[in-house]
C-alpha cells in the first residue's frame, strides 16, 4: 500500500489551509505548525500573480486526496467510479471518499487522524458487523456497525482518542458513535453537505473531463 511519508505540517503549508493530518496536535493553536507559518514551503518566495486554471485545478486535486490519504491511482479509480454512478460526479466522488473504512472510524471520534485510522485498520483491530475488516478503503453501508477487537476496545490509545472526541463533539449526523460499548452505527450515507472542509469537488471533475 502506497502512501506519502514525508512532513505531513508541510501539505497544510502547500495547500493552505489545515488539513488535520496529526490527530489531536492539530487542534492545539501553539502546536500546529500552520498557525504561524502560513506561506508554502519552499526556499524562494513563490512568483505572485494570477494562477492558470490548470493549476488550480490540480491543487483542488492534491487538496483531497491529502485528505483522505490517497495516491493518484486510486484517487482516479474512484473518479471513474463516480463518474458511472447517477448524480452529480463531485458529489458522488466525495460520497465515495466519506464511506472509506478508514474514515468512517476517524468521522466517528475513535481515531485522532486518518492515517492513524489507517493503521488500526491494517493491524487487525476493526470489525465490521462481527467481522474483523483490514481494508482501509472498505466501502461501508447504511446499517453497518463498527466495532473493535476485545483487547483493543481497552486500550489507552483508543480511550484516549474517545475522550479527546466527546470534548469537541465533531461526528457528523451520519453516523451515530456509542463511546461506552466502543462502537459506530452507520444512519445513513453521507451527503455534500456532511463534508466540512472547503472543497470545490467540480473543479476535480474540470480536470478529470479534459
Ligand atoms: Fe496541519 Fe497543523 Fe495538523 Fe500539522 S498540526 S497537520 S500543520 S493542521
Amino acid at each position: 500500500m502506497a502512501r506519502y511519508t514525508g512532513p505531513v505540517c508541510r501539505l497544510c503549508r502547500r495547500e493552505g489551509l489545515k488539513l488535520f493530518l496529526k490527530g489531536t496536535r492539530c487542534f492545539n493553536k501553539e502546536k500546529c505548525s500552520f498557525e504561524d507559518r502560513k506561506n508554502p514551503p519552499g526556499l524562494t518566495p513563490k512568483r505572485k500573480g494570477k494562477i492558470s486554471e490548470y493549476s488550480m485545478q490540480l491543487r483542488e486535486k492534491q487538496k483531497v486526496k491529502r485528505i483522505y490519504g490517497i495516491m493518484e491511482k486510486q484517487f482516479r479509480a474512484y473518479f471513474n467510479e463516480a463518474h458511472h454512478h447517477e448524480g452529480i460526479t463531485g458529489e458522488n466522488l466525495l460520497q465515495l471518499l466519506e464511506r472509506r473504512l478508514d474514515n468512517v472510524v476517524y468521522r466517528l471520534g475513535f481515531a485522532s487522524s486518518r492515517s492513524q485510522s489507517k493503521n488500526f485498520i491494517v493491524h487487525g483491530h476493526i470489525k465490521v458487523n462481527g467481522h474483523r475488516v483490514d481494508i482501509p478503503s472498505y466501502q461501508i453501508q447504511v446499517g453497518d456497525v463498527i466495532s473493535f477487537r476485545d483487547k483493543f476496545a481497552k486500550s489507552p490509545i483508543l480511550e484516549q482518542n474517545v475522550n479527546f472526541a466527546k470534548s469537541i463533539n465533531r461526528h457528523p449526523d451520519w453516523l451515530s458513535p456509542d463511546y461506552t460499548a466502543m462502537k459506530g452505527e452507520v444512519l445513513a450515507l453521507p451527503k455534500r453537505e456532511h463534508i466540512d472542509m472547503p472543497i470545490k469537488e467540480h473543479v476535480i471533475v474540470e480536470l478529470y473531463s479534459k
